[in-house]
């Protein structure tokens, strides 16, 4: 099975997935914005079973952070997100199939071709389920009440 190394720019947390990721996809949220100070963010999705992590972090709405650096990993009891950025190997290998928020886009920045398009958070049926984006997540309750606009 394919395992894949991840770190922060510090160094003090590092992290594993194994496997193949469920999904991936790219963000334009203005969460996403702000926290990672740059147009739009590059992810992917592991069963939380999948993902390992050592060195300490803080959370904040949802997110892990390492202390001293900037964030590499959300997750929740059945899912772990990765920002595919802080993967050891660049490139990755792995290829958005999906995007979030499409209408925070830039409008230099074209639609990714083959990638389906979500003018906001991704749904399945009549939920979304999304570890960062999620409204109903027990993590991130009261965090992102005020994440609406994004
Ligand atoms: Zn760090
Ligand atoms: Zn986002």
């Amino acid at each position: 099975m394919v395992k894949r190394l991840g770190r922060c720019l510090c160094d003090k947390v590092t992290y594993s997935v194994d496997g193949e990721p469920i999904r991936v996809g790219i963000c334009h949220c203005t969460d996403c914005r702000q926290e990672s100070g740059s147009a739009f963010t590059f992810f992917g999705i592991w069963p939380a079973s999948a993902f390992e992590t050592s060195g300490e972090t803080d959370q904040y709405a949802g997110r892990q952070f390492c202390r001293c650096c900037s964030r590499l990993f959300a997750y929740d009891a059945e899912e772990a997100e990765i920002k595919l950025g802080s993967l050891q190997d660049a490139p990755s290998g792995l290829a958005p199939t999906y995007e979030l928020w499409i209408k925070r886009r830039e409008p230099w920045l074209p639609a990714l071709p083959g990638a389906e398009q979500f003018e906001e958070d991704r749904i399945y049926g009549e939920e979304t389920k999304w570890i960062m984006h999620q409204k109903n997540s027990p993590m991130s309750t009261g965090a992102l009440a005020g994440a609406v606009s994004r």
